[in-house]
């Protein structure tokens, strides 16, 4: 039931549509010399690819015409890829997973340490460890299943980041225990396409990583990037931020869900302290910030936490910016995004959080 969401916002944002699996090179229109320096940009090529990759579409595009650069993005999705993976045997998490202590790749054992400051960071909201849970609700496999109270409790045992032991090269989980990075992955996956895109001196890029929203710079004409916010409810957007070299992340009750037997839905992401989906006052909370892995993860925690603990988190930090809209139709901006966002759905009760 996974929806790809914010596709649609990134080829609003774009204005293109791009090939599948393969790179699109567009030269745009020449202008006449007297127009040159003003219009340095219009004579720019733009590549980009559409992939698919940790189980969702993913669109890459930037201003220059390099098609070798978007070969090394790609490679580098798939790299990453083969090492996050829960489900690919060969991959360090599945393999720590089945053998309680491996060798991991660099990137492994980076981005397990910057999950596990942000676990820490959010008290446990956020909890890498919750994959046993995540598995036996059935948002693995698709095959969902509300589990019984004593199953919960015996799995719950095992969660707990602190567990988690990252040594020199190796990663040590004790027995039972079992990570799942989807949380993070594609956050830290758009930093490092982002500092790839950077160390090519690409100035104008955006990535679409299954939802997660990741820009370089500013448009090729110097405007600022315009990223929808999905309605929670309908396959349309209730609003749009405008942004410059930020990350834009979403979770949403909406992106994986089922109806149990029971009759209640039930989303994809789990409150660690009692095994149960998420189901407080929230319909989606948006990120807004330079990291990609820290929007990705808080995206997540603050949806954990529910919207009077998220603000109060929020202001704490302030080193980001949030969206949260509930299920009652109203939504809730950070202050600093007084002037870079545009509420479209006039139906939505709206309030600052300052
Ligand atoms: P998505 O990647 O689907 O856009 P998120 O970034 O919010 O959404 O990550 C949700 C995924 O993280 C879930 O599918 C699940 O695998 C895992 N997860 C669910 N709840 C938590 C949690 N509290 N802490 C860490 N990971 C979680
Ligand atoms: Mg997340």
């Amino acid at each position: 039931m996974k929806r790809s969401l914010l596709v649609v916002a990134f080829l609003i944002v774009l204005g293109t549509v791009t090939g599948c699996n393969g790179y699109n090179t567009n030269e745009d229109k020449e202008v006449s010399e007297d127009t040159y320096n003003s219009k340095m940009v219009d004579i720019q090529k733009q590549t980009s690819s559409e992939i698919y990759a940790m189980d969702t579409v993913m669109n890459i595009a930037y201003y220059a015409a390099d098609d070798k650069l978007m070969k090394n993005l790609i490679d580098k999705i798939e790299e990453l890829e083969a090492d996050f993976s829960v489900s690919l045997p060969t991959s360090d998490i599945y393999k720590l997973n089945m053998q309680s202590e491996v060798r991991v790749s660099e990137d492994t054992k980076e981005l397990v340490n910057k999950a596990i400051g942000l676990c820490k960071e959010t008290k446990g909201a956020l909890d890498i460890t919750l994959y046993p849970v995540i598995a036996e609700w059935g948002f693995i496999d698709d095959k969902y299943e509300v589990p019984t109270k004593d199953t919960l409790s015996n799995l719950l045992k095992y969660v707990g980041y602190k567990t988690i032991d990252v040594k020199q090269n190796t990663i040590a989980i004790p027995k039972g225990v079992q990570i799942d990075l989807g949380s993070v992955a594609k956050g830290y996956l758009g930093d490092e396409l982002s500092s790839m895109l950077e160390a090519e001196n690409i100035d104008s890029a955006i990535l679409n990583l299954g939802g997660n929203i990741q820009t370089i710079g500013k448009k090729p004409d110097g405007t600022l990037w315009a990223v929808g916010i999905q309605n929670p409810t309908a396959e349309d957007y209730v609003a749009v931020v405008e942004v410059d070299n930020k990350a834009v992340i979403t979770s949403g009750i909406y992106e994986r869900y089922f109806k149990g037997e029971d009759g209640n839905y039930y989303c994809h992401i789990i409150d660690p302290a009692t095994g149960m989906p998420v189901n407080n006052e929230l319909a989606s909370v948006t990120i807004i910030g330079e990291s990609g892995v820290r929007c990705d993860a808080l995206s997540t925690a603050l949806f954990v936490m529910g919207l009077q603990e998220a603000e109060n988190f929020w202001r704490q930090n302030k080193d980001f910016e949030a969206v949260f809209i509930t299920k009652s139709n109203e939504i809730y901006f950070t202050k600093g995004l007084s002037n870079n966002i545009n509420i479209i759905d006039e139906d939505l009760k709206v309030g600052v959080i300052e």
